[in-house]
């Protein structure tokens, strides 16, 4: 899922992102909440209008934002966390009630559950206690009103803890929620014992449901979680390491800066169909990165949005011929060639 945070994946405009293939995209509660606010985005006829979206789009419950940002958090208690907003500093109060409730006013296809997600070292108590809070607080949002069709996605939390992990999906699971994300990962943890939780997490997942792991994008971590279960990700590094002017290739991340792509006619990837490969060379895109010209931006988003998407892609069709295990061996060979930057 492309990361639209601000109701726009940066710099694409939704017929590219149909284009690019992208079938569902992920809207940001926290941001749209206090910018423009869901009554506006609701009178204007809900998120997908508002857009110009009308494929499926998943909204977060905007709890990420208050606990990755440590800061800003004031106090959690049991029905609910109040921090102060990154927009003016003023402490806000979000609930349960109120995270369901900007969801289905925004009319997503796609609302998740307000769980308490720690950073990576916390004491176990901590982790015990935000396991806790998510089921308390999930409970809650199972009965909450919702939009028309919408689905509603429950989340486990634990950790890196084998135990916590098993208590968190088996308090969830009875709940019956349409699908089940795994959170708390990729929150600063190591790689290794991050994959191991996560095989954990999705083995105690229905699997007649989506499972969706937050908050991964890299191509080789995609190919991971997709190994151990996962159906589902989001993260808004393709958007993001375009804008610092880098794209990801089969050659593994081209920095444009480099003055060896200077004279380089080639495309950013010989196997991409995207408007940036098809049309431009190395060192076009590379004068553009360099002179701040915003349409290198959006080129390097377009191709990384593309990357990812046609990566996936060829997992679903490797997965649907019973051939993962060598596809993904094989794409992981050839995405280890990684050429030196300087
Ligand atoms: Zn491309």
């Amino acid at each position: 899922m492309p990361v639209g945070t601000k109701a726009t994946v940066k710099t694409v405009d939704p017929d590219e992102l149909r284009a690019l293939g992208a079938t569902v995209i992920l809207g940001n509660t926290y941001h749209l909440h206090f910018r423009p606010g869901e009554d506006l985005i609701e009178e204007l006829g809900g998120l997908h209008r508002f857009m110009a979206w009308d494929g499926p789009i998943l909204t977060d419950s905007g709890g990420f934002q208050i606990f990755s940002l440590r800061d800003t958090l004031l106090a959690v208690d049991d029905d609910g966390v109040t921090f102060r907003s990154v927009y003016d500093g003023k402490a806000e109060r979000l609930t349960p009630e109120l995270a369901a409730r900007i969801q289905e006013r925004l009319g997503s296809d796609i609302a998740m559950c307000l769980d308490i997600c720690p950073p990576a070292g916390v004491p176990r108590h901590e982790l015990e206690e935000a396991v806790r809070r998510t089921t308390v607080w999930a409970q809650k949002q199972r009965e909450l009103p919702r939009a028309p069709g919408q689905l509603r996605f429950g989340i486990t939390q634990g950790g890196l803890d084998a135990e916590l992990r098993r208590r968190s999906s088996e308090e969830l699971v009875p709940l019956g929620f349409d699908g089940y994300a795994i959170g708390g990962l990729s929150v600063g943890e190591r790689r290794g014992p991050m994959f191991d939780a996560t095989s954990l997490a999705a083995s105690y997942l229905p699997h007649e449901r989506a499972r969706y792991f937050m908050g991964i994008g890299d191509p080789e971590g995609v190919l991971e979680v997709i190994a151990r279960g996962i159906d589902m990700f989001d993260c808004v590094l393709p958007t993001r390491t375009a804008r610092t002017g880098s794209a990801l290739t089969w050659e593994g991340r081209l920095n444009l800066r480099n003055a060896r792509f200077a004279r380089d006619a080639r495309p950013l990837d010989e196997h991409c169909g995207c408007p940036a490969c098809t049309r431009h060379s190395r060192a076009y895109i590379r004068h553009l990165v360099n002179q701040q010209e915003i349409l290198g931006l959006r080129l390097l988003s377009l191709h990384n949005l593309r990357f990812l998407l046609d990566l996936v892609r060829e997992a679903r069709q490797a997965i649907e011929r019973s051939g993962f295990d060598s596809w993904k061996a094989d794409a992981l060979a050839r995405l280890a060639v990684q050429p030196q930057e300087a």
